[in-house]
């Protein structure tokens, strides 16, 4: 099977495209003379940073859209501070790291070199740092690598990795730890608001502020923003880094809760308006659930497989794909031990197409006439679609037929199935007990911790 984008693989070509596209410019940077070389290097970096978006889109990633709306306008100011947390907790990774000797004090000195010439040359340095890099490398490193990523993987791995990436691209070690630090900020925060504008403002800000600090004060490119300010008070400096990194938890804490209350759509792939109450209850309060007709679907879905995750899965298609939306669909049946599972995926229409909740007892109680074993589950499958990934769900709940219909809650085999644990059927026990311990329950409390992880 082919791997989907983006593997190891992928990113080592995508690091490839960007030197080869380099190669050209890097040629040309010798040759132009020195007043322009810092429009040259912005050249150099623009240039091949974007035809490595554009041939990376063209070969793996044609279809993805990329989405730069602004959104939660009320976050700005926390973002804002949250972002210079991480300035400070990220170049306190570069002073974990050794002083470069040898080789490393060579490359070191070339990357300082590098970076004042850029940070030397006003309008050239400022274009590069402040405006392309961050549109280029949030279009690159959120917008396609990261979005992918989240389609294949739990949401931190997926900002982990991408972070790593984003970190590995800078080329050098302690470029590589700051990037990365700050890579887990863009990735959160890209993930919660599903779109470039805070990436690409934090990356802004961020970079912006290094060109002027750089500009403006004495302070030299190899020293941190938070040494700068404390100057070489170790222990004051140590003061902020420990404060910065207090910020950064207790904005997690705020950013959790409030994207946990943003609402979110959920189309429920059923024509049986019983079950919207049921799930409104269960799922997390920020999920709308919207029914079929809200959407416009008419006619009948479709619900032929063999089994009840087929089913639940072909429900859930026949909404998700055409209506591009995020989806749930669930099938339940009750499976009978003696009657090797039956009536399972066929339960609705046991008695035949038309057959009523009733029929479809009575032919039950009539197969099961004279059987000593008497146990069945209840097996409720969900499938749930976010975007492009697809999960599936299942409760089971064990239990047992009775000879004879009791109790009149509920609906279809409720008056015949008796919990395990319990002496009473579900008809007698009421809807809310029923609830709380019933197959749909159970699987809709395992959807609802899959929900809580993506939003
Ligand atoms: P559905 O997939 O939820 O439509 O369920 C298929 C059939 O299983 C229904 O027509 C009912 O006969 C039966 N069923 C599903 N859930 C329950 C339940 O909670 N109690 C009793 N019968 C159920």
């Amino acid at each position: 099977m082919k791997k989907t984008f983006p593997t190891f693989w992928h990113f080592a070509l995508i690091m490839l495209f960007f030197i080869i596209f380099s190669m050209p410019f890097s040629l040309m940077q010798t040759w132009t003379p020195k007043s322009l070389s810092a429009w040259g290097m912005l050249l150099a970096y623009a240039i091949p940073m974007y035809l490595t978006i554009w041939a990376t889109r063209r070969s793996f990633n044609r279809k993805d859209h990329l989405n730069y709306k602004p959104a939660y306008w009320t976050l700005l100011p926390l973002i804002i501070i949250v972002a210079y947390a991480f300035l400070i907790v990220g170049e306190f990774t570069i002073f974990l790291l050794p002083e470069p000797t040898g080789i490393w004090k060579k490359l070191f000195d070339a990357l300082n070199e590098t970076m004042s010439s850029i940070f030397n040359h006003q309008i050239a340095g400022f274009l590069m740092v402040a405006v392309a890099a961050p549109i280029l490398e949030e279009t690159l490193f959120r917008g396609i690598i990261l979005k992918a990523l989240l389609k294949k993987h739990a949401p931190y791995t997926a900002i982990l990795w991408s972070a790593i990436a984003f970190g590995i691209f800078h080329l050098n070690p302690w470029q590589f730890l700051y990037a990365t630090v700050l890579g887990l900020l863009l990735g959160y925060i890209y993930w919660k608001t599903k779109s470039l504008f805070y990436p690409i403002l934090i990356h802004m800000l961020l970079n912006g502020t290094a060109f002027f600090t750089a500009q403006f004060t004495d302070m030299d490119t190899t020293e941190g923003l938070a040494q700068h300010l404390t100057g070489k008070n170790l222990e004051q400096y140590l003061v902020l880094v420990a404060i910065a990194l207090g910020i950064i938890i207790l904005a997690y804490y705020y950013f959790e809760r409030f994207f946990a209350q943003v609402p979110t759509d959920l189309v429920l792939a059923t024509q049986n308006p019983h079950k919207v109450a049921e799930i409104k209850k269960i799922l997390p309060e920020n999920i709308q659930l919207k029914s079929l007709k809200d959407i416009g679907f008419k006619g009948a879905l479709k619900e032929t497989g063999q089994t009840l995750k087929d089913n639940a899965l072909q429900k859930l298609r026949q909404i998700s794909i055409p209506y591009a939306v995020d989806a749930m669909a669930d099938d339940t049946g009750l499976e009978v031990s003696a009657l090797n599972g039956a009536p399972g995926v066929y339960s609705a229409r046991y008695a035949g197409n038309k057959a009523t909740y009733e029929d479809n007892v009575k032919k039950l109680l009539q197969e099961m006439s004279g059987k000593i074993n008497r146990e069945a589950q209840f097996k409720t499958v969900i499938a749930y679609s976010k975007g492009a990934k697809e999960y599936i769900v299942e409760g089971i709940l064990k239990g047992h037929i009775t000879t004879e219909p009791r109790g009149d809650g509920g609906f279809g085999y409720d008056a015949v199935f008796v919990p395990e644990g319990y002496e009473q059927t579900f008809a007698e026990m009421g809807e809310a007990e029923k609830n709380k311990i019933s197959h749909r329950a159970i699987a809709l409390q395992k959807l609802k911790k899959i929900i809580r992880q993506q939003t």
